[in-house]
């Protein structure tokens, strides 16, 4: 085996690399031409990456590097776990204490009756076990029909056959086709697909979509509705106001249950620990996993409510992961929430730091590319458009002028990342007002370098 470190030169590791690592959502062959970018130490909101730049990284991660980087007492409390209890699993009627604590915070953090928790390492394997979990239900209470779930075209939930099934994306579909049980309506994006209507009246028409297809379907067949509380990977969508009161009266109408994924928008994202409490739904089981852990270590976890839970615990539910509850995880887990009730992140996020970067935010609807500027919490999004008043969008293929920009922003060592022609950022929750207005100084000035090179090469 070749021996290479940090200090390797990066052309090195960037062949080695495209030789042999396959990249998630990745072509191979454009990135093995390019190479792709070596990251080596974080600490805060920065990372360093091999050439020695210091990169302001306004996603954190994959939206889940809650805390920040560089908590030592992660590490230190998944050493001391790994030699006293490495692993034991929660197979045959077997427990441990940090599975038991875990559990136990999980249900004190989340509101109401989401009072019991079963664990996955992704959030993708847990949106499976709210699949599997959602249809035994309805079979231990007698009603086996129910096997449909509802969700949203552009949602994402999940990179495994059923996270992608339930998932709206369309290129993702089409690579091999989705599960039987899966139905997709149209997703609350006003912005592109408003039309004529205010967003109050898309709002409405959007939600009634879904009482739409539960009479369509027929609603002895439908099992349950899942959406992100704000649609992150999907371009941080928020939907009209009127939006999530219609979809709840629509739930509460027909009797289905309701599964918040809160992979993105849970622990604290969005000023309160789950998404769902800022927009005040009632979710029989919520879908979390990134911010749990703060990404330091893979761990899930499906919040289940007792009306879930105390028909699932009437039947041997047929399911679950060597990994579910593993102990070195969960300790690391909980150490990830004392650090947040520690430093009262949740409401920094509201009351300080938020509304801090949505001031910032929306001024930069004053450019002459940016059209929508959207925010809750500590996740905004804004459209690039050749025309404000029209919500236009650009003839070039969707993507090509979020692509460029989002290069521009990587030359200003700022990760933001575009989805479609939106630009959108997730920092650590722990971002400081200074690193806030360095943030938005980098996107101001990303926007303008696109701007020119957009309007040189003729596609503004
Ligand atoms: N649900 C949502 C809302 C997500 O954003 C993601 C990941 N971006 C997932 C599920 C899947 O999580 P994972 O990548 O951990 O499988």
């Amino acid at each position: 085996m070749t021996l290479i470190s940090t200090q390797t030169p990066t052309a090195e590791l960037q062949a080695l690399d495209s030789a042999h690592h396959m990249h998630p959502f990745t072509q191979g062959a454009g990135l093995a031409e390019k190479g792709a970018r070596v990251i080596t130490r974080a600490e805060g909101v920065w990372l360093t990456d091999s050439e020695g730049h210091r990169i302001l990284d306004a996603m954190a991660g994959l939206w889940c590097v809650n805390i920040g980087y560089g908590h030592d007492s992660l590490a230190e409390v998944a050493a001391q776990q790994m030699k006293e209890l490495p692993y034991y699993n929660t197979f045959f009627q077997t427990t441990h204490v940090p599975v038991i604590q875990l559990a136990n915070k999980l249900a004190e953090i989340a509101p109401g009756d989401l009072n019991h928790v079963f664990f996955a390492n992704s959030g993708s394997e847990a949106n499976d076990t709210n699949l599997r979990m959602v249809r035994a239900y309805w079979h231990a209470k007698g009603e086996p029909d129910r096997q449909v779930v509802i969700s949203r075209k552009n949602a994402y939930h999940g990179s495994t056959m059923a996270g992608m099934s339930l998932g709206g994306m369309a290129g993702m579909h089409s690579q091999g086709g989705i599960i039987q049980g899966i139905h997709h309506i149209n997703q609350p994006n006003y912005w592109l697909e408003g039309g004529d209507m205010t967003p109050e009246e898309f709002g409405l028409a959007r939600a009634r979509e879904l009482e739409d297809a539960i009479l369509e379907i027929g609603p002895e067949k439908v099992a349950a509705f899942i959406g992100e509380p704000v649609q992150g990977a999907g371009g941080v969508i928020v939907a009209p106001d009127t939006y999530w009161p219609e979809v709840q009266r629509i739930i509460d109408k027909y009797g289905i249950l309701f599964i918040s994924d809160e992979v993105i928008c849970g622990f604290g994202r969005t000023g309160n620990w789950f998404g769902f409490e800022y927009y005040g739904t009632k979710p029989d089981i919520i879908t979390t996993a990134k911010g749990l852990s703060s990404g330091y270590i893979p761990i899930a976890a499906s919040i289940v409510s007792d009306k879930v839970a105390s028909v699932i615990d009437t039947v041997e539910f047929n399911h679950g992961y060597t990994y579910s509850g593993h102990p070195v995880a969960a300790a690391v887990a909980l150490e990830n929430l004392r650090i947040m009730e520690d430093m009262n992140l949740v409401d920094y996020v509201k009351n300080d730091i938020a509304p801090y970067l949505a001031e910032q935010w929306h001024a930069l609807g004053d450019h002459p590319m940016v059209g929508d500027t959207k925010i809750v919490g500590m996740m905004a999004s804004l459209a690039l458009t050749p025309n404000k008043d029209t919500r236009a969008v650009f003839k070039s293929p969707a993507g090509t002028i979020g692509y460029m920009t989002r290069e521009c922003c990587f030359g200003n060592d700022l990760i933001m990342r575009h989805v479609g022609d939106r630009m959108v950022v997730s920092p650590p929750l722990v971002i400081t007002r200074d690193e806030v207005d360095e943030l938005i100084k980098r996107a101001r000035k990303s926007l303008d370098e696109a701007y020119e090179k957009i309007k040189a090469a003729g596609l503004f």
